[in-house]
């Protein structure tokens, strides 16, 4: 193997790693083997054809990124079968072969946590559409909306909703009903691959009275899958089958997805779960509070729901959290054992809400300047110094990367590390700017 091939792969290994979710790397990157490099190819070889299909199908564009990125000049991928490789066991397990058997639903199963209940589900004005609409669907699948479709962020209720489904209809014991993650259906499908038994496995996914297939953004980018996803849609629909899916974000915002996917997504009922209220926070944990040993007095679960804003798992969470600790101290809880229990969830939401247009707003209203000089060109001090200020608070109260900071600025990332390195420096010593960016923080941070 070429020196230079072993260079270029080896650092785009790193750079891949980075991206993409281990399980992934480890399945489908780790197994490549670099063969060799000339100006502007790149051969690869695999152990055989399946992987070789596969990643021609799903992850080419990805790789000839990386490399190319690695190479600073558009690079051409070769993907060729290398047939006397084995595969090294510790640096990947082939699909289907070296894994230990994954553990099979019986036949019948419907894969269904029964704790996710209509019963137990919360209902505000962020998820009322939702609720509305899953309850519609169960009371008559197939008849009310098909599919239906529930998107919104992590920790807000898809999966319980949509589990809610099945286990309403499941005890009328007429309707056969399953549940999986676009994962899961993925390996199954690749195992199908594999076995050359794909003619069961579409057999299988077609049968199913109502499907529930959660977090469908993982579709992203995988054009094997999402064909194969696109007939299995197609023949549960047609024969009149209820189709439930999932999805962090809007169908037309999936990453290289297939137009006409988006198209049937959104063929039936298309629902927001958004960030729920107070009103609704407060109500989550007063119902979670029913199951705790330890009851907390009424105005710590209000505090406890007024600062954890934008997701119900850390929300319920942050509940365990202090009632474990009331209950091994024995101690009355205070607002500030709270606060202290929960400063990473605390930092982490503010984190996760804040925008720089927040903070560029905050900023120029403080120093009295125009919102649009923040990202404008003038240098006079006067508007230079809140437009560093701006920067330091963006690095330091939100998560967003250098260049997406510098974006939002116009400039490049160059000049945020400046800035931020100019404020930070100018705090030693100007107890005046010290004072400023404090008092900004508190703003900015208490909503
Ligand atoms: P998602 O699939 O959107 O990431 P989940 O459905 O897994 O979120 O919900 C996260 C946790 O929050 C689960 O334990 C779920 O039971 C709970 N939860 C979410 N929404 C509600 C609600 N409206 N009422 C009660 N519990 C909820
Ligand atoms: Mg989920």
């Amino acid at each position: 193997m070429e020196m230079q091939a072993s260079l270029v792969w080896s650092k785009t290994c790193e750079h891949l790693s980075e991206t993409l979710p281990k399980d992934i790397f480890d399945r489908w990157i780790a197994v490549i083997q670099p063969e060799s490099f000339s100006s502007d190819t790149m051969v690869l070889s695999v152990a055989n054809d399946f992987y070789q299909t596969w990643l021609e199908e799903n992850y080419l564009p990805l790789i000839r990124k990386a490399v190319s990125a690695v190479c600073g000049a558009p690079v051409q991928i070769q993907l060729t079968v290398d047939s006397s490789r084995t595969i090294a066991p510790a640096r990947a397990t082939a699909p289907g072969v070296e894994r230990p058997p994954r553990r099979k639903p019986a036949a019948g199963s419907p894969n269904l946590n029964a704790g996710y209940t209509f019963e137990n589900f919360i209902v505000g004005s962020s998820n009322n559409l939702g609720h509305a609409a899953a309850l519609a669907v169960a009371d008559s699948p197939a008849h009310a909306y098909n599919p239906l479709f529930l998107y919104g962020g992590t920790g807000l209720g898809k999966t319980h909703l949509m589990q809610a489904i099945g286990n309403h209809v499941l005890p009328h014991g007429k309707l056969s009903v399953f549940y999986t993650s676009c994962e899961a259906f993925t390996n199954a499908y690749i195992d199908a691959l594999q076995k050359k038994a794909l003619v069961d496995f579409r057999k299988r996914f077609r049968s199913y009275d109502m499907l529930l297939i959660d977090d469908v953004h993982f579709l992203a980018g995988k054009e094997g899958l999402q064909e194969e996803f696109f007939h299995t849609f197609n023949a549960l629909y047609e024969s009149r089958k209820q189709i439930v899916l999932t999805c962090d974000r809007p169908a037309s915002e999936i990453p290289a997805i297939e137009h006409r996917l988006v198209t049937r997504f959104e063929w039936g009922m298309v629902a927001e779960l958004e960030p729920p209220d107070i009103e609704t926070r407060i109500a989550i944990l007063r119902q979670k509070q029913q199951t705790c040993s330890l009851q907390l007095p009424d105005s710590i679960v209000h505090f406890i729901a007024e600062i954890i804003r934008s997701n119900i798992r850390s929300l319920e969470g942050a509940l365990t959290r202090v009632v474990s600790y009331a209950s091994l101290t024995q101690k009355p809880v205070t607002q500030e054992t709270v606060e202290y229990l929960l400063r990473d969830k605390i930092d982490q939401a503010q984190k996760e809400t804040l925008s720089a247009e927040a903070i560029q707003r905050a900023v120029a209203d403080h120093y009295d300047i125009r919102l649009g000089d923040m990202t404008g060109r003038q240098r006079s001090q006067a508007i230079a110094m809140p437009r560093q200020v701006a920067m330091y608070l963006c690095r330091t109260l939100t998560n967003q990367s250098l260049p997406v900071i510098a974006e939002r600025f116009g400039r490049n990332h160059a000049t945020v590390i400046y800035a931020c390195r100019q404020v930070a420096e100018r705090m030693k010593t100007d107890t005046a700017l010290r004072q400023t960016v404090s008092v900004l923080k508190q703003r900015l941070t208490r909503g």
